[in-house]
């Protein structure tokens, strides 16, 4: 364990680390074990500082938005846990042109941020992100999406730190934006992005409350999950294909598969990676064995095996 490098690393950066960090309580489904360490970085030097430190020292690190995509194992993770939330959290306008304006935006801003930000601004076009509880980082990570929208949709530009500690500036051209996902180099960091939205009459505005309704119709929200733990196959929902396989309300420990939405699992009190990772075995299986199609997971499953 790269314990004494973390500690020599503690004396060269000012952000907050913290130790054997329980990441249960850093992922909306309320589960993972326990982490090396966890820092906050102060600015974008000290974030490239460490990066680089990593590299040199072979330490593992591992970039953490707001937990709620993820399935972490009970064995946790070894090294650092980077979280950007406490000092990458700017966002202004830096251009308007016609009715169109750019905002810049730092990864560690909430989603829900941003749609207050726009809404209280007359800009519309992240609408579709009301609802989504993740940061800009993880977002983008993810090309979250909803509605037919996506992140992709809205990106102009991302500044990205590559796993060399080396800045470079990405147009939306020349990222590789796929289903629920951003190809990008193991290790690399989004930093900010450059958004693109439209001006609109506060009237015409969707607000927050009317954009998401049918998410509480839909998902099982009075619970701890991490959303849709599968992607949809073309043509069709991996929620209805789990309900078709009667797999719904199935638990394992204390985890559930939601009897709202065969694509939620829920955490009903003390579930851990293990009960949630073979309820997603079993989905799998039965889903294949029903109708030949398999189930690609779109949690990302991080971290150690107990
Ligand atoms: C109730 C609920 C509803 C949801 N609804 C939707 C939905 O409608 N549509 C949808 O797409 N998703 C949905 N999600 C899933 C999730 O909220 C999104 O994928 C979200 O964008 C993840 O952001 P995060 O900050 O929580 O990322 P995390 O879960 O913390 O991380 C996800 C991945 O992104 C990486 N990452 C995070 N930040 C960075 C960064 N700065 N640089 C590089 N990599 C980074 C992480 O390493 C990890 O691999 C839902 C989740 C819940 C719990």
């Amino acid at each position: 364990m790269p314990y004494d490098a973390i500690k020599e690393l503690s004396t060269m950066v000012k952000g907050k680390i913290l130790y054997q960090v329980p990441l249960s309580r850093y992922t909306a489904l309320h589960v993972g074990g326990i982490a090396d360490s966890m820092i906050y970085p102060a600015n974008l030097t000290e974030l490239q500082k460490i990066i680089s430190f990593c590299r040199t020292e072979k330490v593992p690190y591992f970039i953490l938005g707001r937990g709620s995509n993820l399935v972490i194992r009970d064995g946790g993770i070894r090294g650092i846990v980077i979280k950007l939330s406490q000092s990458f959290k700017k966002i202004k306008i830096v251009k308007e042109f016609g009715n169109h304006a750019r905002l810049f935006v730092e990864a560690g801003v909430s989603l829900r941020r941003l749609f207050t930000y726009s809404e209280s601004r007359g800009l519309s076009g992240v609408e579709f992100t009301s609802g989504i509880p993740g940061s800009l980082g993880g977002a983008l990570a993810m090309n979250a999406g909803a509605q037919g929208r996506e992140m992709k949709d809205i990106t102009e530009t991302l500044t990205l730190l590559t796993p060399r500690a080396a800045l470079r500036e990405k147009k939306r051209s020349a990222l590789h934006f796929d289903y629920r996902r951003l190809h990008l180099p193991k290790g690399t960091v989004i930093v900010n992005a450059s958004i693109r939205l439209k001006k609109h009459s506060t009237s015409t505005l969707l607000t927050r409350e009317k954009s998401t309704p049918w998410r509480r119709q839909m998902q099982p929200l009075n619970l701890p999950s991490a959303g849709s733990v599968f992607k949809n196959p073309p043509g069709k929902s991996a929620g209805q294909l789990v309900e078709q396989a009667g797999l719904k309300g199935l638990l394992a420990g204390k985890a559930q598969i939601s009897e709202k939405h065969g694509n939620f699992i829920v955490n009903r009190g003390g579930a851990t990676a293990r009960d949630v990772l073979s309820l997603m075995k079993i989905m799998q299986s039965r889903v294949y064995q029903e109708t030949g199609i398999r189930l690609e997971k779109e949690v990302h499953v991080v971290g150690e095996n107990e």
